[in-house]
């Protein structure tokens, strides 16, 4: 059996390894130069390569962990549990703040008692929204992450200081319009597990050269045809089983299996080549988008109270200390990396006013970074980075069997419970090739 994989993003990478471990004869199509996907790095004319995003996941992501070994890759920062730095925007007072080795809900006892700014009483309330995600969560999807937060007598202080920061990074989009279900799934699966599924790990090269070759030789060793720059540009029946796959080279080739590992919008647009509109995707295709912006600050030292820094009720959010995390670092400059996720207002803002705008932050938010000089700056945009997660959205997400026999859906906009994230697109894949050999 041949089959095909559409795209070489994580999603598309696991499906491929998938269908070529069962024994198919599989080809990877991929439209750019590159595997990856939107994990992925741009040139910079000063700093050599940086990352369109920051990306970081936790312990609790198995399904990634997984590939990740398989492509002996391994992150930087790679801790046991859960352990980061939080800086107090009023005081300016940074705290390192780890959990125990012990089982949960103990092991962020040391996180809840030291995190600045939490009211009284938020260890009592913690608990609340742990006990209530103990039970089934039927009908979360509906309703937005802050009024369920707030029904469970969660007050705005402890919303602002400790909810937001977790939640707008994991599930990119603000807590007014996120679905409830999937803030719940986050809260349950990364901070309430177990200590382990807390833990932080990063990247510790950019993102192309941390997935590409590795990606590329897995693939290879596996017996996967990986064929960048062919986008595919049609599906037609091959009259027969077949199903007919045509890129913008002009190849044609006939496949008896097909993944689509693309975006939801490009999914739709292909299988209507198959036959009429597709209801699953429709309603995946019509998720609004949400946008991710990083700024990347170089200067002539490091300036950072950590190599992962969360600076909860400032616009700064997530900063993370680059240079300290790389493996290969460079030695003129020092990079830092802001990473502003549900950015809908800052992916409109020119780059010379964003990087104003942040580095003034910086400098009155970190100490250090008053004495250090600003040497260049590069502003990283992904209008497109996730779908949306409003309310409803758990609905619009359709599982990995596609309607047209032989062909199944892969992407982190697809079923898999995650927000879109690493995780959730390679679970996507693998059940994605595990639907078409059953
Ligand atoms: C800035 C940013 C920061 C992020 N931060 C994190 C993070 O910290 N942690 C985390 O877990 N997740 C993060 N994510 C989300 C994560 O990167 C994605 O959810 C995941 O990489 C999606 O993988 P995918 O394979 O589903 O889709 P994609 O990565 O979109 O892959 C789809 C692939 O299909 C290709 N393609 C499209 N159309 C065609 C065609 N017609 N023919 C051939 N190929 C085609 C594309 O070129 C692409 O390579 C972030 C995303 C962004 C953008």
């Amino acid at each position: 059996m041949r089959a095909a994989v559409v795209g070489g993003g994580l999603a598309g990478i696991s499906a491929a390894l998938g269908l070529a471990d069962r024994g198919l004869e599989v080809t990877l199509l991929e439209r750019s130069p590159q595997l990856g996907g939107l994990c992925r790095s741009v040139p910079d004319p000063v700093a050599g390569r940086v990352d369109t995003g920051q990306h970081a996941y936790l312990g609790c992501c198995t399904e990634l962990e997984a590939l990740l070994r398989r492509l002996r890759v391994r992150p930087a920062l790679e801790q046991d549990r859960l352990d980061l730095t939080v800086v107090d925007v009023r005081s300016a007072v940074a705290r390192r703040l780890a959990a125990w080795p012990l089982p949960p809900p103990t092991h962020l006892l040391p996180v809840l008692a030291r995190w600045p700014g939490l009211p009284a009483g938020s260890i009592r309330r913690v608990a609340r929204v742990a006990s209530s995600l103990r039970v089934a969560a039927d009908g979360l999807d509906s309703v937005p992450a802050r009024g369920w937060l707030r029904s469970l007598g969660q007050p705005e202080d402890l919303i602002a200081q400790l909810w937001e920061p977790f939640l707008v990074s994991a599930c990119n989009v603000s807590l007014d319009r996120c679905s409830a279900a999937l803030a719940g799934f986050v809260i349950r699966q990364g901070l309430l597990a177990s200590a382990p599924a807390g833990a932080l790990r990063v990247p510790g090269t950019d993102l192309t050269r941390w997935l590409d070759p590795p990606a590329d030789a897995a693939l290879a060793a596996a017996g996967v045809e990986v064929r960048r720059e062919s986008r595919v540009t049609a599906l037609s029946r091959a009259g027969g089983p077949g199903l007919q796959v045509e890129d913008a080279n002009g190849r044609q080739e006939t496949f008896e299996l097909l993944v689509l590992a693309v975006p939801a919008p490009s999914a739709l647009r292909l299988l209507k080549g198959l036959g009429g509109d597709r209801p699953e995707l429709v309603a995946a295709a019509a998720l609004p988008s949400s946008p991710i912006v990083n700024v990347h600050l170089f200067t002539d030292r490091p300036f950072l109270p950590g190599p992962v820094v969360v600076v909860p009720r400032s616009p700064l959010q997530w900063v993370f200390d680059r240079s300290a995390l790389d493996q290969d670092p460079r030695h003129d400059s020092w990079h830092s990396a802001i990473s502003l996720s549900a950015a809908d207002r800052e992916v409109g803002v020119p780059e010379r006013e964003l990087a104003t705008t942040m580095w003034e932050l910086c400098r009155t938010t970190f100490p250090a970074a008053a004495r250090a000089k600003l040497r260049h700056v590069r502003v990283t945009r992904e209008a497109h980075a996730t779908f949306a997660a409003l309310p409803g959205s758990a609905g619009a997400r359709p599982g990995p069997r596609s309607v047209v026999p032989g062909v199944a859906l892969a992407g982190s906009w697809t079923d898999t419970g995650w927000p879109a994230t690493m995780e959730g697109a390679v679970l996507s894949g693998r059940r994605a090739a595990a639907t078409l050999t059953e």
